[in-house]
Order: C-alpha cells, then sequence, then structure tokens
C-alpha cells in the first residue's frame, strides 16, 4: 500500500529520486516468511522505509542529489542500510536531497525540489526534504536522514513531523556520503516520537567501520519515550533562541509550550547562550572546509561522472570538465570558500578562529546543561517557505539554520517535535529538544512529554 501511494503521489512531492517496487516486494515477502517461521523479530519488522540517497545501497543508485554520482550504484551497503534490512524493514526507496545535503530546502538537488505536502507551492525543509515530505504525506511511515548543521531537523519542523539527531558516534557514519565528518549524524524521521524513537533503537549502535562510532549503548529510546515523566523535570530556554526575529506564530506556539510544561510542574528558567551569536559564521566555515576535502574524491576517475574535454584530454582537464559539469552551484560555492579558508596563511584567521568559537559554543552548553536537563528552542525561525523565494539568496538560506546548528558544533542530541499550525498561514511548526552528548534518551523522555 505504501508502495502504491509512493508511486501515485511523487511526481506531485517529489519525495523519491528512486523507487525501487522489485526490491520492496522482495523484502516484504523475506519478512513474511521470517514472521511465519515464528522468528525473534525487531518491533519495526516489515514496516517499510524510505532512506536519504546519500546512504550507499547495493541495490540502487546513490546520488546524493548530485549529477556527479547519478547512476552510480554502491559496490556495499551502509551499516544503516545493512541494520534495516536485517531488521526485516523493506526499502521503498531513496529520498530527494539539497545536493551532497548541502542546504534548507532541496531546491539545490540535481533531481528538482521536492515538495511540502501541507502545500505544494512550498519547500519541505532540506537537505532531507524528501524523507521529511515522504512522511509527512504518509509516502513512507518513517525514513532515515542526515543531520550535518539540521537537514533532519528542520525539515521535520516544517512539515509537522518528528526528527531527531543523534549523539555524534551514536549511529555509525559508515557508507554515509560525507558532508562535514566532524558534524554528519544519521538519524530517524517519523509522525510520532515513539516511531522515531523505535527507528532510532535499530539504527543506533557501535560499529568497527566507523572510527567515531561510540562503543557502549546509550540504552532504548523507545523504553524512555514508554516511561516518559514529568518528575523532577528542569528546562532551559535559551535567551539567543527566543527573540524577535522568530515568526510571530512560531514564537506564540513556542511560548504555548512552554506555558504547558509550566502547568505540569515542569521548571523553566532562562538560560545565557552568547557564542550562539557566532554559530552560523563558524559553521559556514568548518562545513566548506571539511567539504571541500570531502568531495575530492569525486575527480572523475574513482567514481560516477567522467568528462573527456575536447583537445588534449590531460588528467587535470578532465578532473577540471567533470567538476564542473558534475557539481551544483551550492556545491561549487562551498568548495571555493572552504578551499580559501583552508589555505595557507588563511588556516589561522577562518578555520582557526571557528573551531575557537566551537569550543565556546560546547562551553556556552556545558554551563546552561549545569542548570537544567534539556534546553528548548523553536526548530526553526519561520515556517516552510515559498519555492524559489531564498534560492537566489545564499545567506537567507544560511539563516534558516540559526537554532539547529550549535547542536552538530557540540555533538549533541537534538530533536524536532511538532508543536501546532502558526496563526498567520496555517502551517506546522517544531520545537526543538536539545540534551547533553548521550543523553538521548533524556531527549526523547522531554519528546514524548510534549507530543
Ligand atoms: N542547511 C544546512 C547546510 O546547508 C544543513 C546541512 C545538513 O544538515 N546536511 O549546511
Amino acid at each position: 500500500a505504501f508502495y502504491d501511494r509512493s508511486e501515485e503521489l511523487n511526481p506531485k512531492t517529489n519525495s523519491y529520486i528512486t523507487l525501487n517496487r522489485e526490491n520492496a516486494m522482495a523484502a516484504a515477502k523475506l519478512s513474511d516468511e521470517a514472521l511465519s517461521k515464528g522468528e525473534v523479530l525487531s518491533p519495526l519488522h516489515g514496516v517499510p522505509i524510505a532512506v536519504k540517497d546519500n546512504l550507499t545501497t547495493t541495490d540502487a543508485q546513490t546520488t546524493s542529489g548530485s549529477n556527479i554520482l547519478r547512476g552510480w550504484v554502491p559496490q556495499y551497503d551502509a551499516t544503516v542500510v545493512s541494520k534495516l534490512r536485517k531488521a526485516g524493514l523493506p526499502i521503498l526507496g531513496k529520498t530527494n536531497l539539497d545536493e551532497f545535503a548541502m542546504g534548507s530546502s532541496t531546491e539545490y538537488s540535481a533531481f528538482g525540489p521536492s515538495r511540502n505536502p501541507w502545500d505544494l507551492s512550498r519547500i519541505p525543509g532540506g537537505s532531507g526534504g524528501g524523507s521529511s515530505s515522504a512522511v509527512s504525506g504518509h509516502l513512507a511511515p518513517i525514513a532515515i536522514g542526515s543531520d550535518t548543521g539540521g537537514s533532519i531537523r528542520y525539515p521535520a519542523a516544517v512539515t509537522g513531523s518528528v526528527g531527531a539527531k543523534p549523539t555524534y558516534g551514536a549511529v555509525s557514519r559508515y557508507g554515509l556520503v560525507a558532508l562535514a565528518s566532524s558534524l554528519d549524524q544519521i538519524g530517524p524521521v517519523a509522525n510520532n516520537v515513539l516511531d522515531t524513537a523505535l527507528l532510532h533503537d535499530v539504527i543506533a549502535g557501535y560499529d568497527a567501520h566507523d572510527s567515531t562510532s561510540l562503543p557502549h549503548s546509550l540504552g532504548s529510546m523507545a523504553e524512555a519515550v514508554k516511561n516518559a515523566d514529568v518528575k523532577g523535570l528542569r528546562v532551559g530556554v535559551v535567551k539567543q533562541l527566543n527573540s524577535d526575529a522568530f515568526q510571530p506564530g512560531v514564537k506564540e506556539l513556542f511560548d504555548d509550550t512552554i506555558a504547558k510544561l509550566v502547568a505540569q510542574g515542569v521548571e523553566v528558567i532562562e538560560v545565557d547562550c552568547p557564542s550562539f551569536e557566532y554559530a552560523i559564521a563558524a559553521y559556514y566555515l568548518i562545513l566548506p572546509a571539511e567539504a571541500s576535502s570531502n568531495l575530492a574524491k569525486f575527480d572523475s576517475v574513482r567514481f560516477g561522472l567522467r568528462v573527456t574535454p575536447e583537445g588534449n584530454p590531460t588528467i587535470e582537464r578532465v578532473m577540471a570538465a567533470t567538476r564542473e559539469a558534475g557539481f551544483g552551484p551550492e556545491v561549487k560555492r562551498r568548495i571555493i570558500l572552504g578551499t580559501y579558508a583552508l589555505s595557507s596563511g588563511y588556516y589561522d584567521a577562518y578555520y582557526g578562529s571557528a573551531q575557537k568559537v566551537r569550543t565556546l559554543i560546547q562551553r556556552d552548553l556545558a554551563a546552561a546543561f549545569s542548570k537544567v536537563d534539556v534546553l528548548l528552542t523553536p526548530t526553526a525561525p519561520t515556517t516552510a517557505f515559498k519555492i524559489g523565494e531564498k534560492v537566489n539568496d545564499p545567506l537567507a538560506m544560511y539563516l534558516n539554520d540559526i537554532a539547529t546548528i550549535p547542536a552538530n558544533l557540540a555533538g549533541i542530541p537534538g530533536m524536532s517535535v511538532p508543536n501546532g499550525l502558526a496563526k498567520e498561514d496555517g502551517l506546522p511548526s517544531g520545537v526543538q529538544i536539545l540534551a547533553p552528548a548521550m543523553q538521548d534518551a533524556q531527549m526523547y523522555r522531554v519528546g514524548a512529554i510534549i507530543e
């Protein structure tokens, strides 16, 4: 049923780059067989899933939203994909994203923008707008995303879905097409907190293939959701992320969420994170620096596209022509920025300073978490904007990430939970929950309370 619905609605939402009926049906059949044998199964056994197209799959192309990888079928499955297969979840297809997960709207995808099921003229967020629109439009009950600066949480907020970025290292990044390796984390997207938690439990855990993988388990998120209560809970509201910079309807919903918690007896205090003011500036130096290095491997030799120019095709000219034709404008912009920031003589001024800001943000968060269990912020400054509104204004696009970026810079878990429809436009808004590193269960507990 989900597959048929996906095929019917995908022309409208453009959630998937690749739909794969044969694979989905074969996996569903295997899962039926396991059921009939009475095997002990994962709680999500047989539940179909959509997977962001920057995770490698041996049975479908993995494009990362880019022309340079169009048609590339990897030789290995990402660890997360192997875990999904092992747990009996049929993969319906691979979902759309901004090219190499750079963006907040999916408008930078080489496969055209995805559309928000709430209003098809609006963006479903990015970079994981394929996964968020699939879940929100019920083309898939659950999906996988990746979050480097908010690409799970922001799309979840503007489509009325739930999305979580686990603690850095909680989910293996093996087989994820790397954007910025020190910030990237894979995570779950779903229509409610319990489904999100159940999927989290399927994909989390140590993996020897990822050198930053956490060696120990962080426990069951589903258990945290099932046992959630407000007893003794202390919540912080970040002064710097509760300003008039947020759309009035978004701010009003956020204030309502806080008021409801207070009414339930939760202690709420304001916390100060002065370094958050510099988070976007630091992130947009660190990310391009790491991305420019990670993307150097797309050189026409090892993966995907090769363009051979006329005349004297030296290796340099083939590489240059391939990268010129294969990368879109946002990717080129970031490669140039990152290469500049890392160049000799500028390294300390740009990359070095940004890393210092990163430390200051971590200290602000540590100070805040010495007083409260979790922090709450609106996930996004506005509800979903119109397709085309910001695509030619990179800075306006970057500013959407104001609330989500600190979690990636600090490696802490963050999730977005829907908290109503904004009064101006009737579109969904989300509240973000941030918890200390490795306290993902605490974040889910609060998510369950707010939902
Ligand atoms: N909007 C952010 C960016 O463009 C989000 C990226 C991400 O999380 N993949 O970098």
